[in-house]
């Protein structure tokens, strides 16, 4: 009996041609394979800008010091997703703060927000910066954050690590709403360039502040010089940046990626679609869907409805296991990791993240999944809930 992973990449052949001509080309960074993935991968997300990283982690903190988050600003994301998201905000040595869940669609509650949000101004202390998080690829309630952004005055970058070639509105995610939109290659994302990452705006001058920041603040460019140049050689540097930079070995990668981002995308979609169906009448939670956006699926994620049944998470989970299929949580309320505890969260601080967590499973989804896979998945969890 096979492994089944709960996700993985899907490398096709012209993927590794694209690679090897990448290593037998005269640059394997900072050479043109970057610049031409950033503009096929705006092009395809319709923004004018975008800026390929080392990691996602990389793009949330360039992107967190672009939007001005520095000591003493105050950030809110959602509970519900990959450390990454609360983490940059401390980078830059602001204040995190968690918005609760909505428990059908996962994501932030736009109305646990707008609750959170009339207090705060009660109390004088808004939030800067808004992390809402596409938790499994389903895009949240970005019309109605930047509603609540341009009345309070704060700015929204949205974490779609989960949810490249989403769309919402009838727009891809990172087009509109969000004042940046961040997105993840890792390899068990949507597309992978190994390890990566990508910022899109369509704000030039945020554009031209993820650019530097990525490269040490440093720039070449004639143009941007402060001082008169001594000489064809400076360089100068005008921000404190790190070197969060792309190699051009990951962006061939990624633009042989992306160029099959529909049949990828086509695959997971079946797959969900499927997982519906063959899951309707067990006593498990489905995930949500929305007649005006469309999830990438990164996730497939099930909650044990313990109204109907008495078998746990965890014998779920571990059956599962014993039968070869790698099952996974996503994910442990960030509030209750130890180094959030000790910045002083509870558990209980956020309910419905909380009991997301208590009973969530995800099962396996990536579009090389067979048929005959995912009826062995559906076959473990009918014959542990039915025992
Ligand atoms: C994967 C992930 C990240 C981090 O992405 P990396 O590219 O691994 O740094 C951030 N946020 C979320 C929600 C993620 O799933």
């Amino acid at each position: 009996m096979t492994f089944i992973p709960y996700s993985c990449q899907t490398i096709a052949e012209e993927d590794v041609e694209a690679v090897v001509a990448a290593l037998r080309s005269e640059y394997l960074t900072q050479g043109p394979a970057l610049p031409a993935f950033e503009a096929a991968f705006a092009a395809r997300h319709q923004v004018a800008h975008a800026c390929a990283v080392s990691n996602a982690t990389a793009g949330l903190h360039i992107a967190c010091l672009a939007l001005g988050i520095g000591p003493g600003s105050l950030v809110w994301t959602s509970p519900n997703s990959f450390l990454a998201s609360a983490n940059c905000a401390r980078y830059c040595g602001a204040d995190v703060d968690f918005v609760d869940i909505d428990p059908h669609t996962r994501n932030m509650s736009v109305v646990a927000l707008a609750e959170k949000l009339a207090r705060a101004d009660a109390a004088g202390r808004l939030p800067d910066l808004l992390i809402p998080v596409d938790f499994a690829g389903l895009p949240c309630d970005l019309r109605e954050m930047r509603a609540l952004a341009d009345r309070y005055g704060f700015r929204i970058l949205q974490d779609a690590s989960h949810a490249t070639g989403a769309t919402y509105l009838d727009k891809p995610v990172g087009a509109q709403w969000a004042d940046a939109t961040v997105f993840s290659f890792h390899a068990v994302k949507i597309i992978t360039t190994g390890e990566g990452g990508l910022v899109t705006t369509q704000d030039p001058v945020l554009a031209r502040r993820l650019a530097l920041l990525r490269s040490h603040g440093m720039t070449r460019d004639a143009a941007d010089m402060e001082r008169t140049p001594e000489g064809p050689w400076v360089y100068e540097q005008h921000s404190l940046g790190f070197n969060y930079r792309m190699t051009d070995i990951q962006a061939a990668l990624g633009l042989s990626q992306l160029r099959r981002l529909d049949p990828l995308q086509q695959a997971r979609i079946a797959l969900a679609d499927r997982y519906d169906a063959l899951l309707a009448d067990l006593p498990l939670l489905r995930p949500a869907r929305g007649a005006d956006r469309l999830s990438s699926w990164h996730l497939y994620a099930i909650e044990v409805d313990d109204s109907r049944t008495t078998v746990s998470r965890l014998a779920l989970f571990n059956a599962l296991r014993a039968a070869q299929i790698g099952v996974n949580v996503h994910y442990i309320p960030i509030h209750t990791q130890p180094y959030y505890a000790r910045l002083g969260f509870r558990p209980g601080d956020f309910p419905h993240a909380e009991r997301y967590y208590a009973r969530a499973l995800s099962i396996p989804l990536f579009p090389g999944m067979s048929e005959a896979q995912q009826a062995r998945v559906v076959e473990v969890l009918r014959r542990t809930l039915e025992a």
